[in-house]
């Protein structure tokens, strides 16, 4: 259900394919789908690998050997826009006048239907389906009328709108851009005079890299081997962070805009607890994102904090696999209790999100069956009660059990002695952000950009946002 994509780019005066590999591994959790890199060769080619599964299926030592050059971009995924062959994998690469353009994206162009529409009319082709193909072309296109690199991306931005970072190779350069309201994460490091931009700092680390700086709200950076050069795009001082990532989709060892992901999950735990408490004995997290926010519950309520429900790490998410049954035997799969801490106790259950219900259900029901005396579920996000268009792939009010069910209704059916959700003002006051510098569109059905037919959270359209000059060069 969850769905969202990991992207790297690094410039060095050594090979790259290696790092970015390992890098793309730490960025594992953000997709499982494909992975794939696209390095820039002697003479000015683009080499590209990738392959449907985790990156180490998708990669062997011989194709990183391959992969030789100073400069590429690595991305995993998992989809969202378009289907879920390889034609869909990326990065993604087209020719234009000053050479191969390749791009890795995470993200959704909410209005690439349209472009892709109006680019179909005008004779163009696409080999996929999804919103990064109709970016590239478009990039393409806007290189062919300007042969100015930073011109065409801006030119390109003022088009679309969406959450998005794109990592472009064009010609012999490397940019990454970051949308105007910074919906998705992206962060600039360095090592050893290699300079690395990657979806979240677990990249950096694995790399030995130090972390700069996040990529500003609309921003494009140029890596060079000397260092690093910025260009922006206004955005009137608004962001619209993905609150997301910050529950649910970053590792808890990531910095996110300047939050340790560990430390917000823990304070929303605190303040869940200080909202909803219950009298339990024990608190159990649903691992691994539900971890951090039942840690900070436990010590806010100065409850034992039990692992009691063990994750087997080699099973893929339940989400992607198809079909209720095989979801029924992947949460046993998944999930293995450990009756002697849960036996004859009163458990408080901690889990980030409830979608559809019906996972959250199943785990209830495994405590119960291993002798949970009561079952007190509480939920470190608000309920999910509109859709994402922005990277996530949950597209219809009907996917979300919160969109038509009452809080006391979800408990019915989850089966639970209680239930309890973190309030907004909760999540915000924890996440140590204003309201409005964050996207909570799929709790509260207000979106930080246009969306047809949706609400629009009180802030000027991305439309409006107007060309700022270069803000920063670094060389080194
Ligand atoms: S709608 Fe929700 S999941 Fe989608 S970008 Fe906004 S906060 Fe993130």
């Amino acid at each position: 259900m969850w769905d969202k994509c990991g992207v790297i780019g690094i410039v060095s005066t050594e090979d790259v394919a290696t790092p970015i590999f390992y890098g793309l591994r730490a960025l594992q959790h953000r997709g499982q789908e494909s992975a794939g890199i696209s390095i820039l060769a002697e003479g000015g080619a683009v080499r590209t690998h990738k392959a449907l599964g985790l990156v180490d299926q998708a990669f062997t030592s011989e194709d990183l050997a391959r992969l030789s050059g100073r400069l590429g971009i690595g991305h995993v995924r998992y989809g969202t826009a378009g289907g879920r062959g390889v034609e869909n994998a990326q990065p993604l690469s087209v020719e234009s006048v000053v050479g191969t353009v390749a791009l890795a994206h995470n993200g959704d162009v909410v209005n690439a239907p349209e472009h892709r529409e109006r680019l179909k009319l005008k004779g163009w082709g696409f080999v996929s389906e999804n919103d990064s193909e109709v970016v590239v072309r478009m990039l393409a296109n806007e290189l062919a009328q300007t042969h100015n690199p930073v011109k065409a991306i801006k030119d390109l931005m003022s088009k679309i709108r969406g959450a998005y970072c794109f990592l472009f190779i064009i010609g012999e350069r490397l940019f990454a851009v970051r949308d105007p309201l910074a919906i998705k994460p992206l962060v600039l490091g360095e090592v050893d005079g290699s300079y690395i931009v990657a979806s979240e700092t677990t990249a950096l680390d694995v790399l030995g890299a130090e972390y700069i700086r996040d990529v500003e709200p609309g921003e494009i950076l140029e890596l060079t081997p000397h260092g690093f050069e910025s260009h922006s795009v206004a955005n009137e001082g608004s962001t619209a962070h993905c609150f997301f990532e910050h529950v649910y989709f970053a590792r808890s060892d990531s910095v996110l805009d300047g939050v340790l992901v560990h430390d917000a999950r823990s304070r929303i735990g605190a303040r869940l607890w200080e909202e909803s408490p219950a009298d339990v004995d024990i608190v159990v997290p649903v691992p691994d994102s539900g971890r951090a926010g039942a840690q900070g519950l436990a010590e806010a309520a100065d409850l034992p904090y039990k692992e009691a429900l063990i994750k087997n790490r080699y099973v893929h998410r339940t989400f992607i696999m198809p079909g209720q049954d095989t979801r029924e035997l992947n949460v046993k799969l998944k999930l293995n209790p450990i009756k002697r801490f849960i036996e004859g106790r009163r458990v408080m259950l901690v889990d980030d999100s409830i979608v559809r219900g019906t996972t959250m259900r199943r785990i209830v029901h495994l405590l119960r069956d291993a002798g949970a005396k009561e079952v007190h579920v509480r939920i470190t996000s608000p309920p999910i009660v509109s859709p994402c268009y922005l990277g996530i792939d949950m597209h219809t009010r009907d996917q979300l059990v919160a969109a038509n069910h009452s809080v006391d209704e979800i408990r019915t059916m989850i089966d639970a002695d209680s239930l309890a959700f973190v309030s907004l003002p909760g999540l915000v006051g924890a996440l140590g952000f204003s309201q409005n510098s964050l996207c909570l569109g799929c709790v509260t059905g207000a979106y930080p950009v246009e969306i047809p037919g949706e609400r629009l959270r009180s802030q000027t359209s991305l439309g409006q946002f107007k060309e700022a000059g270069k803000v920063e060069k670094k060389t080194v």
